[in-house]
């Protein structure tokens, strides 16, 4: 089966949600199959679809959006946060300024409802422009990875045809593979044909 049919299976849509983290599958909305970029976000559409199954929708209010804004915008956080992730990890100097453009522009207020049952609730609701409300919280998501992320739990899956990231939270801290069905199984495959040819 091919990964990239295996990918998709397990979200039914789009890419694959086992990072454990929201920064760690922003990263992961690219893989690799067989040696090939796999590129989840095409256009405007997929990345709202992405954000929709993490429960971000956009704004009611504010402008709407020009064709391709999100996706260029979206694109550029996505190669910022894996520039910054990669640098912390290797514990190299990294510039933050331009994470504080993405962040500055997510606006919330405190917000007061009742659930069905009566009960309150007090939450924060956007009150950004559709990009600031849209990837606000996924910026908001690699700035907690940075401030309060372990670097050692910030792991990229060891098989070598494979480019995704995960956050090991297993109790051990011996998470290997982004998913054991997919590249666990390929190494175990691997293995035992290296021992039966031997
Ligand atoms: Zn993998």
């Amino acid at each position: 089966m091919q990964i990239s049919a295996i990918l998709h299976g397990e979200s039914q849509s789009g890419a694959p949600m086992l990072g454990d983290h929201l920064a760690m599958d922003l990263l992961n909305t690219e893989a690799r199959d067989d040696g090939k970029a796999i590129e989840f976000w095409n256009n405007d559409a997929e990345v709202l679809q992405w954000l929709a199954r993490y429960g971000i929708a956009p704004a009611t209010e504010g402008k709407t959006l020009d064709p391709g804004e999100l996706l260029n915008r979206a694109k550029a956080l996505r190669t910022l946060a894996r520039q910054l992730i990669t640098e912390f990890k290797e514990e190299k100097p990294s510039d933050i300024s331009e994470l504080n453009q993405y962040l500055h522009s997510f606006h919330t207020v405190p917000h007061l409802a009742k659930d069905p049952e009566g009960k309150l609730t007090l939450s924060r609701i956007s009150r950004s422009t559709s990009i600031g409300s849209l990837l606000g919280p996924v910026a908001e998501a690699v700035a907690e990875l940075l401030v309060e992320g372990n670097f050692d739990l910030v792991k990229q899956c060891e098989h070598p045809d494979c480019i995704l990231w995960f956050y090991d939270r297993t109790k051990a801290h011996k998470r290997r593979w982004c998913s054991m069905a997919l590249c666990g199984n390929r190494h175990k495959a691997a293995q035992f044909r290296k021992r039966s040819s031997s």
